[in-house]
């Protein structure tokens, strides 16, 4: 008879970042086991710990970092995208706006601050009023992109965090219509160069909604969401012109990236720094 990993051996080992397959190992019988799991425990407390050395010897910026700064850096020296920075509390009136009424399935994953305020769960409104507001005094084309936090009540998992980075850029008035989808594939491409990621397929979809959305896909994960206007919420921010725009989630980017299977290793954390585990 084969014996596996007790529970308590399996969560160490998924703790300290062991493959799967190793996890799911079969032995003889329990002193076998025994000894294997203590090989093993040892040989991934090292692992961490060296990867802990490498950084502070090394890159000094964990990976989800270095992903922001490269898109940062490709955005506003190559395409001419400029950053803004708007609040991370959302007035309950710029969710409606956006439509996410009590039958929207983001309604019930919103970090409510009082009743007036929420924990942004995208980017998206802002980005609607700033780019409006620079348009007046810009003209056309407005390129702008936040990068920051947004919360979402998730119910867990090894792809969802509660709280993760989204950079989201948009581009108002830059193309004719028509020509929104060549444009959104020609950042996508761009956007995955510039951080040196090509396991990823761009995937269209059409929604009754939402209109024709263009996503970023690495494996079977979203990485990155892409929408294009005239859309049906425009009007409602006072927008008249064509626009594309793409949000990414970075922490997903860095989990496929690094070939992670959890998230949580690569998002902010006290029990994980740049995919090593802590407290070891
Ligand atoms: P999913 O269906 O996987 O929950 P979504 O459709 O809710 O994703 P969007 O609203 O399109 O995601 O958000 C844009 C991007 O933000 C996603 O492509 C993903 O990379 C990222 N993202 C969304 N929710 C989370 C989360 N809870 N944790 C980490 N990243 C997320
Ligand atoms: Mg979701």
């Amino acid at each position: 008879m084969s014996v596996s990993f007790s529970i308590a051996q399996k969560q160490r080992l998924v703790e300290l970042n062991a493959e799967a397959s190793v996890v799911e190992r079969e032995f003889e019988d329990v002193k076998t086991r025994e000894k294997s799991f203590k090989e093993l425990e040892q040989k991934l407390i090292t692992e961490n710990k060296e990867a802990l050395f490498a950084l502070r010897d090394g890159a000094r910026r964990p990976i989800l970092c270095e992903i922001e700064s490269k898109l940062v850096k490709w955005l506003t020296e190559e395409e001419g995208f400029t950053q803004v920075v708007t609040p991370v509390m959302l007035p309950a009136k710029m969710l409606e706006k956006m439509t996410i009424g009590e039958d929207h399935p983001l309604k019930k994953q919103v970090f409510w601050v009082d009743k007036n305020k929420c924990l942004r769960p995208m980017l998206a409104p802002n980005l609607y009023d700033m780019m409006r507001s620079l348009q007046k005094v810009w003209g056309n084309p407005v390129r702008i992109f936040e990068v920051g936090p947004c919360f979402r009540k998730e119910s867990q998992g090894a792809e969802h965090l509660n709280e993760f980075t989204m950079l989201n850029f948009v581009e108002l008035g830059g193309v004719n219509d028509g020509e929104q989808m060549d444009r959104l594939r020609q950042l996508a491409v761009k956007a995955m160069e510039a951080i040196g990621f090509d396991g990823y397929e761009l995937v269209a979809e059409e929604s009754v909604v939402y209109g024709e959305t263009l996503d970023i896909v690495a494996g079977d994960l979203e990485i990155a969401s892409g929408a294009y206007g005239p859309h049906f919420l425009d009007d409602k921010w006072g927008i008249f012109d064509t626009w594309v725009g793409i949000g990414f989630g970075l922490e997903r980017i860095a989990m496929m990236k690094e070939n992670y299977h959890n998230i949580k290793r690569v998002g902010r954390s006290l029990a994980y720094l740049n995919g090593a585990r802590l407290n070891i």
